[in-house]
């Protein structure tokens, strides 16, 4: 089974996908999570990608890619994968079916955790200030609303009849049975 999470940065998307793939026995593939250890290990990834991802801009599809690609090999015995920031535009959401089409695999859900961007501001601001996380200022947060929104995406599933929406409000475990459900 292969899931994708998508939502505003800040929407809950990372907790739950890391949740349900420990729940589910899935590999767990967040770039944003690869790409900010790579900075923590200033590895060459890391010199590459560290001032994008303190100015909160978009790592290109490229390398970006080229992380899913590797990703998926690494963990090719896996029983399925949730994806929690991958794809982010149309371009990755093609590169990501073609690799799973070499693995004849699909995505089987997508699923759009649905949150207030008030609310979600409100969220990220409070976590920045919580974890130092040094991609999160105020003005970069709103930018980060603004440039990462998941709308292409979401209008690239909804075409396809692909898309599950829930509600984002409530409770991590309320969250999770409602995606619970969704996945059957
Ligand atoms: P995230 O933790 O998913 O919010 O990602 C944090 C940062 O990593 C983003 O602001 C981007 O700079 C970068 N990033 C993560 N995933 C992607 C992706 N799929 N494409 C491009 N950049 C990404």
């Amino acid at each position: 089974m292969n899931v994708l999470f998508l939502g505003l940065p800040g929407s809950g998307k990372g907790t739950q996908a890391q949740s349900i793939a420990g729940r589910l026995g899935l590999a767990h593939l967040s770039t944003g999570q690869v790409f900010r250890d790579s900075v923590v290990e200033k590895t060459p990834l890391g010199k590459i990608v560290e001032a994008r991802m303190n100015a909160g801009i978009l790592i290109d599809d490229e390398l970006t890619n080229k992380i899913a690609e590797s990703f998926l090999e690494k963990n090719g015995s896996a029983k399925g994968f949730v994806f929690d920031g991958y794809p982010r535009n149309v371009a990755q959401a093609s590169f990501l079916e073609k690799l799973l089409e070499k693995k004849k695999q699909k995505l089987d859900f997508v699923v759009l955790i649905d949150v207030d961007e008030q609310v979600v501001f409100e969220r990220l601001v409070s976590r920045a200030k919580k974890d130092g996380r040094t991609d999160d200022s105020e003005e970069k947060i709103r930018f980060r609303l603004a440039t990462q929104n998941p709308k292409e995406l979401v209008d690239y599933y909804l075409e396809k009849k692909m898309l599950s929406t829930i509600d984002g409000s409530g409770t991590v475990d309320e969250i999770t049975r409602r995606i619970l459900a969704v996945l059957g």
